[in-house]
């Protein structure tokens, strides 16, 4: 449902990304390990087109994010419209909340699918008390986001996401931001998620989450894959000695 191939992006004389390649399968969760500066943010910024990159080709749900290339194979940046279109299949959590301050929980939940996709007033709002539900907020729908702890706050932003009916989410550090007793709460909400069969690209730190969450681990270093593959087999096995060293398995 994802593929992503020979992905180059430089910032600058700078390349982050240096040949990027890598699918994902409906229902499938993939867990990016890396340590920082390994280009994890930037890979998933250029999946939902955030960034720009000079080389590579990304596909979401059948659709060219970004370019696309015209009848004599010049390669050519999208039209904004198309690239808005095509944003909507992908939803996208952040280490910060980013929600809007002076809208209720139920108003953030329901603004994307209101505003940008044009749905039906009432549905939307259904399905925004549906999401609340799932992710434990029913009882905060019409609090402002300054009244909601952190943990609270970064799930809402999980059930905004959601409302836009994306094929995919992408997790960009969602849990690094908060308190150690907010994380599992969080975390908990993308397990279900899993559960359920989102297709998922999670950047974490947590590595019982990508343990027991992922059906694959892709270890990042210096805007490469190093190694790629099933997390029993690969965390428990690292072939090279950096992810080795990144997991302190030292010695
Ligand atoms: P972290 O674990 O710290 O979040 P990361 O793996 O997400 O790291 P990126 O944020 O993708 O790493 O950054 C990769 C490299 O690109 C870093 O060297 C960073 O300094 C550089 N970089 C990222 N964004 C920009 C930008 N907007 N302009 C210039 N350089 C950037
Ligand atoms: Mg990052």
């Amino acid at each position: 449902i994802v593929s992503v191939n020979g992905l180059v992006k430089s910032f600058g004389a700078h390349r982050v990304l240096n040949g990027v390649s890598f699918d994902v399968r409906r229902g499938e969760v993939v867990v990016v390990l890396g340590p920082s500066g390994s280009g994890k943010s930037t890979m998933l910024r250029c999946v939902n087109f955030l960034e720009t990159f000079e080389d590579g080709t990304i596909t979401v749900n059948g659709a060219p994010v970004g370019y696309q290339s015209d009848s004599a194979g010049r390669r050519r940046m999208l039209d904004e419209k198309v690239v808005a279109k095509n944003r909507e299949h992908v939803g996208m959590v952040f280490q910060s909340f980013n929600l809007f301050p002076h809208r209720t929980v139920l108003q953030n939940v329901m603004m994307g699918p209101v505003s940008v996709q044009h749905r039906d007033r009432t549905e939307a709002r259904k399905h925004a008390l549906e999401l609340l539900e799932k992710v434990g907020l029913t009882d905060k729908a019409d609090q402002y986001p300054a009244r909601l702890s952190g943990g609270q706050q970064q799930r809402v932003a999980i059930a905004r996401a959601l409302a836009m009916r994306p094929a995919v989410m992408l997790f960009d550090e969602a849990t690094s931001a908060l308190d150690p007793e907010l994380v599992g709460e969080v975390l908990r909400v993308m397990r279900e998620l899993a559960n359920e069969g989102m297709t998922m690209i999670v950047v974490t730190h947590e590595m019982g989450f990508a343990r027991e969450v992922a059906d694959r681990v892709i270890f990042m270093d210096g805007g490469v894959i190093m190694e790629h593959g099933a997390p029993h087999d690969i965390m428990a096995n690292p072939q090279t000695e950096r992810f080795r060293s990144f997991l302190g398995m030292d010695r």
